[in-house]
Order: C-alpha cells, then sequence, then structure tokens
C-alpha cells in the first residue's frame, strides 16, 4: 500500500487520498489515465503550504469499500487528536457521494470534513483536479464549517454530502438535491449559505463491515424475481430503488412482505428529488400498503446514501426501531 507524507505539525490541515482521477494521469494518448503520484508533486506547490499529505490508497472508485472507509475514518480521527484543524480526502467520483455520506455518520469531527475528486485526470488539458483541491484545503481551514457535516468540494461549491450525487459522467458532474450548495468559495474565502441539522453519528467498533445491505432497483413489468433468491440466500438488509414516490408491483411488494419479517428493508425513490411517500397510495405495492407489511420509507436519503446508512446502522448493532428514526423525514 503506498503511503508517502510531508512531514506533519500541529495547525497543518491533513490531506489524505483514496485515489480517483484526481490521482491519476493518461501515460501515453491511447492507453488512458492510470493511478499515478500526480498529488505529491502538486502539493509542493506553494500554493498549498500548510498540509501534510497521507496517500493510503490510489484506488479506483469501484475498488473502494465499506472496510477502506473504516480505516480512512480512524485515520481521520487520530489527525483530528494530533490537533488537525480540518481534513480533505481525494476520492474517485464516481463513489465520491458513498463516500463522503459514509464519513458524515462514522467520523467524529472536531473541524471540517471536506471530500473532493476531479473529473478530468492530472495531465487532462483543463485539469480540475488542482482547482478542486485547493477549494476543498480552504474550506477545511474554515472554522465556521466544522459544525456543517461532512461537505463536497467541486468546482469551488460546497455541497452537502447526504444530497450530493455524481450527475453527469463527465464536465461539471456534481449536484445535491434537493439542498444546494451550503456555502461556496469566493476569492479564497468562503461564503456560508444554509445550514443543516446533524446527523446522528454511528461509530463501529469493528475491525470490518460484516453486514453489507442489498440494494436492487425496481424495473418496468418487475415479476419480482430479483428479490426471490434472497429468501433462500439472506441478506442483513436491502434496499429498494423503487417507482415514483416509493412503489413496486404487486409480485415485488408479495417478497417484500416476506423478506420485512426477517431483516429491515428500505424504500427509497427512483425520481431522484423529494421524500418517500407514506400517506398517498393504497393499491398492493403503494406506498400505504408497503408500510403496512413493515418496510421504511428512505425519506430524502436516495437509494445509494440509503444502502450506505443502512450498512452502517447494522453493523453498529442498531435494530429496527433505530432505522426507521433515522429515515423519518
Ligand atoms: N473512474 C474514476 C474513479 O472514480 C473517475 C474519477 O475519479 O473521477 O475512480
Amino acid at each position: 500500500m503506498p503511503n508517502s507524507s510531508i512531514p506533519s505539525t500541529r495547525q497543518q490541515v491533513a490531506v489524505i487520498a483514496l485515489g480517483g482521477t484526481i490521482a491519476m494521469r493518461a501515460v501515453d494518448p491511447h492507453s488512458g489515465a492510470v493511478p499515478d503520484d500526480s498529488l505529491t508533486p502538486l502539493l509542493e506547490d506553494a500554493a498549498f503550504s500548510g498540509v501534510t499529505f497521507t496517500r493510503l490508497h490510489d484506488l479506483p472508485s469501484c475498488e473502494i469499500g465499506f472496510d477502506h472507509l473504516l480505516e480512512l475514518a480512524r485515520v481521520i480521527e487520530d489527525r483530528f487528536r494530533e490537533g488537525c484543524p480540518g481534513i480533505v480526502v481525494t476520492t474517485g467520483t464516481d463513489t465520491l457521494e458513498e463516500v463522503a455520506f459514509a464519513l458524515e455518520l462514522l467520523v467524529r469531527r472536531s473541524g471540517p470534513v471536506i471530500v473532493t475528486g476531479a473529473m478530468r485526470y492530472a495531465n487532462a488539458i483543463g485539469a480540475d483536479g488542482p482547482v478542486n483541491l485547493l477549494s476543498a484545503i480552504i474550506a477545511a481551514r474554515e472554522p465556521a464549517l466544522t459544525g456543517a457535516g461532512v461537505l463536497v468540494c467541486m468546482n469551488e461549491e460546497l455541497y452537502p454530502a447526504r444530497y450530493t450525487r455524481k450527475t453527469a459522467t463527465h464536465g461539471h458532474g456534481f449536484q445535491s438535491v434537493p439542498v444546494g450548495p451550503v456555502a461556496r468559495v469566493i476569492e479564497g474565502r468562503i461564503l456560508v449559505q444554509a445550514e443543516l441539522p446533524p446527523l446522528p453519528l454511528f461509530p463501529i467498533a469493528h475491525a470490518a463491515f460484516v453486514h453489507k445491505a442489498a440494494l436492487i432497483c425496481a424495473a418496468f413489468d418487475d415479476d419480482g424475481a430479483a428479490y426471490e433468491h434472497l429468501l433462500h440466500r439472506p441478506v442483513p438488509g436491502l434496499v429498494v430503488e423503487a417507482l415514483g414516490g416509493g412503489h413496486v408491483s404487486g409480485a415485488v411488494r408479495d417478497v417484500l412482505e416476506k423478506l420485512a419479517q426477517s431483516i429491515p428493508v428500505v424504500i427509497a425513490s427512483r425520481t431522484g428529488y423529494g421524500p418517500t411517500l407514506s400517506a398517498s397510495y393504497g393499491y398492493r405495492g403503494g406506498d400505504i400498503d408497503l408500510r403496512r407489511i413493515g418496510t421504511i420509507g428512505a425519506g430524502l436519503f436516495d437509494a445509494r446514501k440509503a444502502r450506505v446508512a443502512l450498512t452502517i446502522m447494522l453493523t453498529a448493532g442498531c435494530g429496527h426501531e433505530e432505522i426507521a428514526a433515522f429515515f423519518a423525514p
């Protein structure tokens, strides 16, 4: 595991790298971008003075898992204990939203925690890594953001981790809904625009994640076959990315009814905007019916965030009531 660091002093912001495009470079025009130590020379530039750097991993997003986040959470808490004023995590944008949201639920924070990445690799024309990293460091130094929850910094905007999504495959790839940027970086300073209530913390004592929830997307003309195998090969929890306000076909509903007797089943909406409904439709598989059979509405959390939260709560030992209370809008 690569691990290079610039010597630390007490008041320096800590930059901790997991990997992603921000730490990738194309060796030649044909073979595409691959992991590379491009952050070390960048951070040696005078513009980035006053930071320590830890290259914890150099993984693409698709290889980052919950156990890496447990390791990262411990490193971040150690840095805060050492007196670090704020933390920047750099990671791949494909799963940046899961990384940031998991840190929000896992890490005891005594300063800002800012997660950033890049849409264009280090030697691409118009590489966005430098401005994103510099903006993230400025945010990590801002004491006013200490209680703001974990924030995602892209394009000089700071999004709340709980609502951040990668919404484009290229270019300006990030948004947060329903709450937009809570702060911006303007002329090297932070302008705070909104505050959100804090989310609960679920510290994990285990060395690894033992309960990973499954995630299935509801489909048009869904016969429930994708869910049936879960009756024979149980999972500790299930998130369904359901239709509309949180609805599934009658066939899916019948499998969910059986599953909900033994595991938490969380229903999120695939629409991308608005809370799951709970008092609108009484047909089989409608929101009222799904609550009646014991499923939990994900509220404003999308399915990816719901799976992160459910996995963390299951591993932290939370029961059905605590899980339902977390998702209650
Ligand atoms: N595929 C890359 C990754 O997520 C994209 C990025 O980092 O922006 O690792």
